[in-house]
């Protein structure tokens, strides 16, 4: 069976964004099961003749940072359980946030190979300087725009890298 790659991320990063963007329109399965699996999507993604299967695990609204946290924790976890590679997205417009950290740490702790997506890089050429915040973390952050499509084949070339 192909290899799993899970998407993990605060809410509104882009994470479902991103996900249609590396699927296109080839969307296989949507799962409406409630609990944990509530939200999450399925997806094939191919990349220079590998293929692989992708996870969106987005989920509920959430109300408050307690919240956001408890359900990151969660989230990752259930990457951690099911993916051979996970890609933590985050947002370059609010830089690195303590909940990006936590969640970072818990994901390197698990050994899991792991991709860092800085997204929302839309314009050509440099990053933002906010995306230099993310050199903080032990992974290498990679520039994306998930609306623009910028970013996503480095992203792939490091996914597949980890398989
Ligand atoms: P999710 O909650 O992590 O799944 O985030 P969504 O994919 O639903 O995106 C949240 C918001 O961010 C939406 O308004 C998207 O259009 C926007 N967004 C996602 N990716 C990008 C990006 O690369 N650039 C910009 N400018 N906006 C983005
Ligand atoms: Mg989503």
């Amino acid at each position: 069976s192909k290899p799993v790659v899970a998407i993990v991320g605060r809410p509104n990063v882009g994470k479902s964004t991103l996900f249609n963007k590396l699927v296109g329109e080839r969307i296989s399965i949507v799962d409406d099961t409630p609990g944990v699996t509530r939200d999450r999507i399925y997806g094939d993604v191919d990349w220079n003749g590998r293929a692989a299967l992708l996870i969106d695990t987005g989920g509920i609204e959430p109300f408050s940072d307690d919240v956001i946290l408890s359900q990151m924790r969660e989230q990752a976890q259930l990457a951690i359980d099911t993916a051979d590679v996970i890609i933590m997205v985050t947002d370059v417009r609010s830089g690195l946030v303590a909940t990006d950290e936590e969640v970072a740490h818990m994901l390197i702790r698990s050994n899991k190979p792991l991709v860092l997506c800085v997204n929302k890089c839309d314009s050509i050429g440099d990053p933002p300087p906010e995306f230099y915040e993310f050199y903080k973390l032990p992974i290498e952050p990679i520039a994306v725009s998930s609306v623009h499509g910028h970013g996503t084949g480095d992203l792939l070339d490091a996914v597949f890298r980890e398989l």
